[in-house]
């Protein structure tokens, strides 16, 4: 039996753990996912060194893990995958024998979206709004696809100039800036496409993030929020006549991604989609 978890807080309502035991079950795997959430067990972040032992104790295979503890699980690891250490950001924990590996399939979930919902758009110059964690792992994804230009942009200016900075050394060849949400109209006008990861458009946080109306008619919008699917962004987006796709691609793209990796089987991710689409 191969037994795999999702850590984090306030997570009851996730839908990589339904994700996971469907499409096991259609590879025939004998698979258990389960739910390990501080908000119903009522431990704190402090106390990730005893969770950490009593997941170790209960023979995990592996856990999927996500807020708050992307970043905070990193010093409990053997390792880190070559893109989680660039990242700085972990999502999914491999345990072999003592040794556990870090790695990161938001990036490569994102990158599978952008790759299959934009196809062949222009994706020379590029702006993303967001730069918290799902921001990190989508601009890792938009630069290892070969982007010439990333513009970053974040309410909080200093978390997009981290952002920049992080990525400036491991992508020599882009051209990564950050902007002023006050000045977003400008760079929006010259953008290819525009990437989306902040909460906004979200049950708490309702909206439009940006104005979208300065985009040219053939720029594209990828969205990271996915519950709702159909977001504020994702409906003017389209009203707009321009391509968009959703954040539950992502989401998608990342459980198959930690799906392969824990099993090493290839999952089907059209299958795995529709099986979303219905939850
Ligand atoms: P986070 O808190 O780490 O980062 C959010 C960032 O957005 C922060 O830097 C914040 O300053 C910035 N921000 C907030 N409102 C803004 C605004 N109006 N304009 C500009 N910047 C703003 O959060 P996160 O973990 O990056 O999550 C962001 C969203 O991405 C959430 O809705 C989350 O559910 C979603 N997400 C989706 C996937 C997926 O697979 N589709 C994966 C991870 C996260």
């Amino acid at each position: 039996m191969t037994l795999v978890g999702l850590l984090g807080e306030g997570i009851a309502e996730s839908l990589t753990p339904p994700m996971h035991r469907r499409e096991a079950e259609q590879l025939g795997l004998d698979y258990e996912y389960r739910v390990i959430d501080i908000a119903e067990t009522g431990e704190t972040l402090d106390e990730l060194p005893r969770i950490m032992r009593r997941i170790r104790e209960e023979g995990y295979d592996a856990i999927n893990v996500t807020h708050p503890f992307k970043q905070l699980i990193i010093e409990h690891l053997g390792g880190l995958s070559p893109s989680a250490e660039r990242l700085g950001a972990v999502n999914l924990v491999v345990f072999d024998g003592d040794d556990s590996i870090g790695h990161n399939t938001d990036w490569s979930g994102f990158r599978t979206a952008v790759d299959h919902g934009i196809g062949g758009l222009q994706r020379r110059s590029l702006v993303q709004v967001g730069a918290g964690g799902a921001g990190a792992a989508t601009a890792y994804a938009l630069l290892t696809l070969g982007v010439e230009q990333l513009c970053i942009a974040d309410i909080q200016e200093s978390r997009a100039r981290a952002l920049v900075e992080r990525f400036r050394t491991a992508f020599p060849d882009s051209r990564l800036e950050t902007a002023a949400m006050g000045g977003l109209d400008a760079v929006l006008a010259a953008t290819d496409g525009v990437v989306h990861a902040t909460p906004t458009g979200m049950e708490l946080s309702p909206g439009l993030p940006f104005d979208l109306t300065a985009l040219a008619p053939s720029a594209w919008v990828a969205e990271v929020v996915y519950l709702p699917l159909e977001t504020e962004l994702l409906r003017e987006a389209r009203r707009r006549g321009h391509r968009a796709l959703d954040g539950g691609m992502m989401a998608v793209g990342q459980a198959a991604d930690s799906l392969h990796v824990i099993t090493g089987l290839e999952p089907d991710r059209d299958r795995m989609r529709r099986h979303f689409l219905e939850l």
